[in-house]
């Protein structure tokens, strides 16, 4: 049977991407994409990268009021937003071109235009066009969630806050996850006064709980408002804002509610069910180890298949698939070992298994230390720096390694170089120090200071 493409790859985002490049211009398979929105997909349209670029600004007034402990004559003045967000909608604008290059340059063939699956070797493009191809890729991603509340369409969430018209005075942030607390500093830093509400007990669920305890504790000092415990019931348009009903009994008027409650698989509408593909209770593909759904020729990659929802993690899994189908060699993608970062302020990295997690695991070592940075304290800032590794026993390896300081996000990318490498507590030990850096206390910490 002939097809009209070897791959038809359904989402132009941080996976689809990747695997048509690699399946096109690496192992030179006839390769088709569609994207229904802009070419990048969350990571760089509104992700990661508008994410960071926004942190980035956040950052500078606490750094001008160090320069000026440091002896500087230094003055912040307001912050523009439209300066911001025109430079900010350029730089997407460039990046999304360059990702159009990389695909034409390896000869994948684009279609601006949703799609949806018709069988099992056959999409339909929204003129209707139909075209057929041996294999078909879902990379999709996922969209945020909110949930049933009244008045919930006066909520925006992280689609639409790169492109807000003008900076929100008061922000009630909702969520406790890692987006909700990124941009609770963001706007905090960007001077916003921000609430941030989270019915669970603790932001940043999941984490290691002693750098989460940390995080919430930097960012209620740093200025964010954070009620755990608390949900909101209703939103109200009100003279002057948006009333926000709160379950602890607060009514309060914010300028703008920010719903960060996570995200949801873009999986529905797609005719995946009525295929036979096999859909999660989150709505998540269900895939096997090599990407591939119950229908052999539908495999899935990324955020639509819920497994670790991160930009590397849904490049390693296009590349793979594409390895696996088009390059004659079998690749799997092991999810059990990455590192993160999140960008709040103070920044968190970390790798492995949190204290708690290892803990059910093995019996284990805890080296700790907490301490004010050289840097931050010369500057008269009370802000305390937090490491922390988590040490099996049983092997000396290290499990688990968590930072909250400035910069942690670039430790952790090199502390997870030796962890996936096995490196064991002796050889960290081993490791001269770099002084005086905040990180070298990664290999100066001789005492557990918990065992068990
Ligand atoms: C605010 C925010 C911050 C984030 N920060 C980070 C971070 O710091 N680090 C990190 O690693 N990850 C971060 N992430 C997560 C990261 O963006 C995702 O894990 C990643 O983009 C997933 O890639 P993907 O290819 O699965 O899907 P996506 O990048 O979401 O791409 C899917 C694409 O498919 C398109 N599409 C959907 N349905 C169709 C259809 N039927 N037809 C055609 N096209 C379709 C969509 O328009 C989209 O472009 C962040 C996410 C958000 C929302």
């Amino acid at each position: 049977m002939s097809f009209d493409y070897d791959l038809f790859v359904i989402g132009g985002g941080s996976g689809g991407v990747r695997a048509a490049r690699i399946a096109a211009g690496t192992h030179g398979a006839k390769v088709a994409l569609a994207e229904e929105f802009r070419m990048g997909g969350t990571c760089v349209i509104r992700g990661c990268v508008p994410k960071k670029l926004m942190v980035f600004a956040s950052e500078y007034p606490g750094m001008v009021e160090d320069a000026r402990s440091y002896g500087w004559d230094a003055q912040i003045g307001g912050f523009d937003w439209s300066v911001f967000r025109a430079k900010l909608d350029a730089e997407l604008t460039r990046l999304e071109k360059a990702y159009r290059g990389g695909l034409s340059g390896a000869g994948v063939t684009v279609f601006d235009s949703r799609a949806v699956l018709v069988d099992a070797h056959t999409v339909q493009l929204a003129d209707g066009k139909t075209v057929s191809a041996k294999h078909i890729l879902v990379a999709t991603g996922g969209a945020p969630f909110v949930p049933e509340i009244e008045g919930r369409a006066l909520a925006i969430t992280s689609n639409e806050i790169f492109q807000m018209d003008a900076l929100p005075a008061r922000v009630l942030v909702v969520g406790g996850g890692y987006i909700a607390s990124e941009f609770a500093c963001i706007l905090n830093g960007l001077g916003c006064k921000v609430s941030q509400y989270y019915r669970g007990a603790q932001i940043l669920r999941g984490f290691d709980d002693e750098a989460r305890g940390h995080v919430a504790d930097a960012m209620r000092e740093n200025g964010v408002d954070i009620h755990c415990g608390t949900d909101v019931m209703r939103l109200e348009q009100v003279d002057g804002g948006i009333k926000a009903v709160a379950t602890n009994g607060s009514e309060t008027v914010f300028d703008a509610v920010l719903y960060a409650t996570g995200r949801k698989p873009n999986s529905g509408g797609l005719g995946l069910e009525a295929l036979g593909v096999e859909l999660g209770r989150a709505g998540q593909i269900v895939v096997d180890d090599y990407s591939q759904t119950a229908v052999p020729s539908i495999f899935a990659v990324g955020d639509v298949t819920d497994r670790i929802n991160l930009t590397p993690v849904a490049i390693r899994e296009g590349h793979a698939f594409a390895d696996t189908i088009f390059g004659g060699q079998r690749r799997r993608v092991d999810h059990s070992l990455f590192a993160s970062a999140v960008f709040t302020q103070p920044e968190m990295g970390t790798i492995g298994l949190s204290e708690e997690a290892a803990r059910e695991r093995e019996p284990i070592e805890v080296y700790a230390t907490a301490f004010r940075p050289m840097q931050t304290a010369f500057a008269g800032r009370p802000d305390r720096v937090m490491m922390k590794l988590i040490v099996s026993q049983a092997s000396r390896k290290i499990l688990g390694c968590h930072i909250v300081a400035p910069g942690a996000g670039e430790m952790i990318q090199l502390v997870g170089i030796a962890v996936t490498m096995g490196a064991t507590k002796e050889q960290f030990d081993a490791t001269i120090a770099v002084h005086p850096t905040m990180a070298e206390e990664l290999v100066t910490m001789r005492s557990p200071v918990r065992t068990g």
